[in-house]
């Protein structure tokens, strides 16, 4: 099923994220864990692509897994940086014979060793680039990322909205936000991406935190805003990793129902593998 369908309907989605094992022995771990949460029947399940392209085959595997196993719609992520022309057409034609309708064309995460290299030759030095690709080698439905505290690489919302509202022109179908903890954010940047003319679904994508350490890697990375509850439940929880879970599934859940009382009706929630976590919050 295409997602586009999904996001027509008058219902209540939630959907989880799961990402691909590094190495090859940890496949079936991790398609243990990707079962289990397909279990839970998500609306619809998305699984995330090493930008290196180191574990891109594993990405695929677990995809066709949940698409032809598990009876869940699938979301497999595509990253165009550090790939070439020929792996990128590889990949296409390996998603389009496992059945896969659903594709999330990204950029990628710059490495430390990209940093400040000379991008002219890149074949893809923007989502955009494999957006295009995509929408001439195939009839998928494709979805992009977006930024509603900016992306850091940009100078400012306007330019950012302004690269954004080119990657829905050029095919993408919806769009899925970085992480925050704030929804207030979500809905002033609903309203400024709505108002720049971009009109496709816009689906929130919530972490849950359910540690310290992988909160402090997640906040350095996307450099989003921490509200005042947020800090002071990470104080009082922080060093005590049961009660850490706990509260961060009790605060992405209420995050999920106040966006859900607002009227969004489709929620990505980063799952990160963690079955228990999901559960929890589907109940
Ligand atoms: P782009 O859309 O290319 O944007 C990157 C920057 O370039 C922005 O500042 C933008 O304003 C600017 N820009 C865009 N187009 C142009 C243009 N035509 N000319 C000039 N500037 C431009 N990473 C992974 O490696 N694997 C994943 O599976 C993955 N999944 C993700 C899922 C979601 C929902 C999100 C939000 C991010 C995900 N990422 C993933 C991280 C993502 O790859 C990084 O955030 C990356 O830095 C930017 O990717 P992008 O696709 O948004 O890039």
């Amino acid at each position: 099923m295409k997602l586009t369908e999904l996001f027509a309907k008058d219902t209540r989605n939630l959907s989880f994220e799961v990402f691909p094992n590094k190495k090859p022995e940890n496949l079936e771990s991790v398609k243990g864990k990707t079962a289990r949460i397909a279990e839970l029947k998500p609306a619809f399940m998305s699984v995330t692509y090493g930008a290196g392209g180191g574990t891109s085959q594993f990405t695929l595997e677990i995809a066709k897994n949940i698409e032809q196993n598990c009876n869940v719609p699938v979301l497999a992520h595509l990253t165009g940086i550090s790939s070439t022309k020929e792996i990128v057409a590889q990949r296409i034609e390996e998603l389009k014979a496992a059945g896969i309708q659903n594709v999330m064309a990204l950029r990628g995460d710059l490495t430390p060793e990209m940093e400040g290299k000379d991008r002219t030759n890149w074949p893809y030095k923007h989502a955009i680039d494999l957006i295009r690709e995509l929408k001439e080698k195939g009839d998928f439905c494709i979805g992009s990322g977006c930024y509603p505290e900016v992306h850091p690489e940009a100078a400012n919302m306007i330019e950012d909205i302004r690269h954004l509202k080119e990657k829905v022109d050029a095919g993408c179908d919806f769009l899925t936000t970085q992480l925050f903890y704030d929804n207030d954010i979500f809905y002033s940047f609903l309203y400024k991406i709505r108002e720049a003319g971009i009109s496709v679904p816009l689906i929130p994508g919530i972490m849950p935190v359910t540690n310290t350490k992988h909160m402090e890697r997640s906040i350095q990375m996307s450099g989003c805003y921490i509200p005042k509850y947020f800090k002071a439940m990470m104080e009082r929880f922080g060093n005590n990793d049961a009660a850490m879970k706990q509260a961060g599934i009790a605060y992405a859940t209420e995050q999920i129902i106040e966006l859900y009382a607002n009227g969004i009706r489709t929620v990505h929630v980063y799952s990160m593998n963690n079955p228990d976590v999901a559960e929890k919050i589907m109940n």
